[in-house]
């Protein structure tokens, strides 16, 4: 039985490794989905049989308890899976982050609490012990870090960063303390060091995380998914389970070069993500150095857009948030496919952050049948905006946003699409609001950029009915 638990891990493992190179391409992610779910399925049914295996209690009692667990948590994931709008799917990660760091302080505690009430916590090894601090270290940063995230994407809390003074040496200060913790614990075994580290582990997760601000939160939740795999593999070693470490560590990885990627489309640095106070450094978030107050939009009509549109050669469409907001890909992809027929070049430019959420994007694009081969990324497109007729700008604005390459701007550094060089550029939005990072557009004012306020669905909608 032993061996046969051994290959499944062995099996489930490979096709988590399968699940991920599936799912690095757009036209191979069904079937890595595919392999996730075969593997999750065999990871638990691997999970209980072994669980079964080694409990004290009978094998019925043990069974009842794991449905009851499974079944609740399946009957509240289902529910809120169901329910949940695509544009809260940030949030709802985050809060799912937290849950998993929650799991690893537990397991922590409960493992230490098991061998203390056996009075056997003398006799454990300095590695169990070790693993129990550090996995509890983990998972404490990534409760707090987890809820604080939710609280900012629900914005249940402002987003703008929580800037201390001497913020860096505040967080190196509390991972000194908690390595000497660490030393202390595996040293004495004692419950002050493991509570202390605790403490001090949650408040360190909320100051990361809370010095984050604005733009730079689509690196967050890459980076809480990241620490959400480690804290994983941290409760499989506390539990001795191998395909939990295996898993947590592919998390973790995977999780960590998902950031690395966003800090590249955001041009910031990997180590100060990691560091915290990221995002902070800029100017006034509401200040919009180089747009000029006097400066006013011009208008246009959906006929006039229709019009435009159809008289052009070459076309690309930028989506952003608000597509999302408006539930505006349908018509989008409609839209897409009548000037297509009448033989207009369409394309789709897609920032690697536009939206609230890594290739939201491309999943709502994908949700309405675009054809990949039209979705192209921010790099295969930015050289070509000079030779486009028309872009249309649809509910994105921080990530077309030209202030970004003004020196002491918020979003200063910040690669976006240059999509004033074309010709002609159209932004459906509601207003002339400001984006997500609360900075002022001065794109909306430029000589040729047109607005068509209104909800983008319905703008999309009308466009539609005159052409
Ligand atoms: P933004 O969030 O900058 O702007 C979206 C725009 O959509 C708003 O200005 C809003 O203007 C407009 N809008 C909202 N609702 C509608 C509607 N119904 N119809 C038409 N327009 C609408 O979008 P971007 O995609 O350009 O940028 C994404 C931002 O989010 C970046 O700053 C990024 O850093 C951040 N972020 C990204 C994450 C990710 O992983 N991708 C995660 C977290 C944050 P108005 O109200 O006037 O209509």
């Amino acid at each position: 039985m032993g061996t046969l638990l051994s290959v499944s891990s062995v099996v489930a493992a490979l096709c988590f490794i399968l699940a991920l190179a599936g799912l690095a391409r757009q036209d191979t992610a069904e079937r890595g989905n595919v392999f996730g779910v075969v593997g999750m399925i065999v990871a638990v049914v691997t999970a209980i049989a072994s669980t079964l295996m080694s409990s004290q209690h009978s094998a019925l009692v043990t069974l009842l308890l794991i449905v009851v667990a499974m079944g609740g948590g399946a009957c509240i994931g289902i529910v809120k899976a169901r329910s949940v709008e695509m544009i809260a799917m940030p949030e709802l990660i985050a809060i799912l982050h937290s849950f998993v760091g929650l799991t690893a302080v537990l397991i922590g505690y409960s493992s230490f609490v098991q061998e203390w009430q056996k009075g056997t916590v003398s006799e454990l090894d300095g590695f169990h012990l070790g693993e129990i601090h550090i996995g509890i270290f983990i998972g404490a940063v990534t409760v707090t870090g987890s809820v604080v995230a939710w609280l900012k994407l629900a914005g249940k809390i402002s987003g703008a960063p929580l800037v201390l003074p001497a913020r860096h040496v505040l967080n190196l200060v509390a991972v000194i303390v908690c390595v000497v913790l660490l030393v202390v614990f595996v040293w004495t075994a004692s419950w002050w060091s493991l509570i202390v580290m605790t403490v001090l582990a949650l408040l360190l997760g909320v100051h990361l995380v809370a010095a984050i601000g604005g733009g730079d939160m689509p690196v967050v939740v890459s980076m809480l998914n990241s620490y959400s795999g480690w804290a994983a593999a941290a409760t499989g070693f506390m539990l001795g389970n191998s395909l939990l470490i295996i898993t947590g560590a592919l998390v973790g990885s995977s999780g960590a070069y998902l950031s690395a990627i966003m800090c590249r489309a955001m041009n910031r640095s990997f180590v100060s993500v990691i560091l915290g106070g990221f995002g902070s450094d800029g100017g006034s978030a509401g200040a919009a150095a180089g747009a000029d107050p006097t400066a006013t939009h011009t208008t246009i009509s959906a006929a006039e857009t229709a019009e435009l549109l159809s008289g052009a050669r070459r076309v690309v469409i930028v989506p952003g948030y608000g597509m999302a907001v408006a539930h505006a890909q349908y018509p989008v992809a409609e839209l897409t496919q009548k000037l297509r027929d009448k033989g207009v070049d369409v394309v789709f430019g897609i920032h690697p952050v536009a939206g609230r959420l890594p290739g939201h994007m491309n999943v709502l694009l994908a949700e309405a049948k675009v054809p990949y081969d039209i979705v192209l990324d921010m790099d295969e497109i930015n050289d070509d905006f000079p030779d486009v007729d028309a872009v249309l700008v649809i509910g994105a604005n921080d990530t077309v946003n030209p202030i970004a390459e003004e020196p002491g701007s918020p979003i200063a550094g910040m690669p976006v699409l240059k999509v004033w060089e074309a010709e002609k550029v159209i932004v459906l939005k509601r207003s002339m609001g400001a984006g997500y990072a609360g900075v002022q557009n001065p794109l909306f004012v430029k000589e040729n950029t047109s607005m068509l306020l209104g909800d983008a669905k319905e703008s999309v909608t009308s466009v539609i009915q005159s052409l």
